[in-house]
């Protein structure tokens, strides 16, 4: 039924067609509604739809740890796996990449309405853990190590290039990335040149220079 108290801002065709005016609510059937200008009392009928929204759960992983929080999402949105949002948590705002869909009955989809979706699966990717395996130039597979390095989610890592953190300096080989990474051609890349931000990134995998420095005193 119609509420008369109710009043919307539209373009109205009489007198502001390219703005909005006040408009009175008269009668409203559904997204059908019947309105009058509050400027030049041009009575017309348009459509207003309500957009619905839900809250559905979303688990966020951090460097191996993870906490649930929820996101107030549009009923009729996609939702696929690569697509990062901003989360809203009690501690801070996070930009977070959706990793996996579960639906109702554990099922796992790729891409899904979000009504249909019951746990939204991210990982954070504001700053991000990156897994280097670093190998010595002149010894075997045997000696390599693995380390982590934390970095922004936009830092990029070039094949070819030499990069340093705290101690470890490597210079670096090719590059995986990860599978909720989009827009790579390939998984791994070994190219000089090629190169992927730190969020897209799997693993790493890098020339030892503190190794080089230490074999050639
Ligand atoms: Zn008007």
């Amino acid at each position: 039924m119609s509420d008369t108290a109710e009043r919307v801002a539209l373009a109205c065709p009489s007198c502001a067609p390219a703005t909005q005016t006040v408009h009175e609510v008269l009668t409203a059937t559904g997204a059908q509604y019947t309105v009058r200008c509050t400027e030049c009392d041009h009575t017309h009928k348009t459509r207003i739809e309500e957009e619905t929204t839900i809250d559905i759960d979303v688990v966020v992983s951090q460097d191996g740890e993870s906490f649930t929080s929820s996101a107030e999402v549009p009923a009729e949105e996609t939702l696929a796996v690569g697509e990062e949002f901003v989360l809203d948590t009690p501690e801070a705002l996070m930009t977070v990449r959706i990793t996996s869909l579960e639906l109702s009955e554990q099922r796992r989809r790729e891409a899904a309405t979000a009504e249909d979706v019951e746990t939204i699966w991210t990982r954070e990717v504001d700053n991000v853990p990156v897994n280097v395996t670093v190998h010595p130039r002149d010894g075997t597979h045997d000696d390599s190590r693995s380390i982590k390095v934390y970095v922004p989610g936009d830092f990029e890592f070039t094949i070819g290039e030499t990069e340093s953190f705290g101690e470890d300096e490597f210079t670096i080989k090719g590059l995986n990335v990860r599978e909720d990474a989009v827009g790579y051609d390939r998984d791994s890349l070994d190219h000089d040149g090629d190169s992927v931000v730190a969020k897209d990134l799997k693993r790493v995998y890098a020339w030892d220079e503190n190794t080089t420095a230490w074999s050639a005193w």
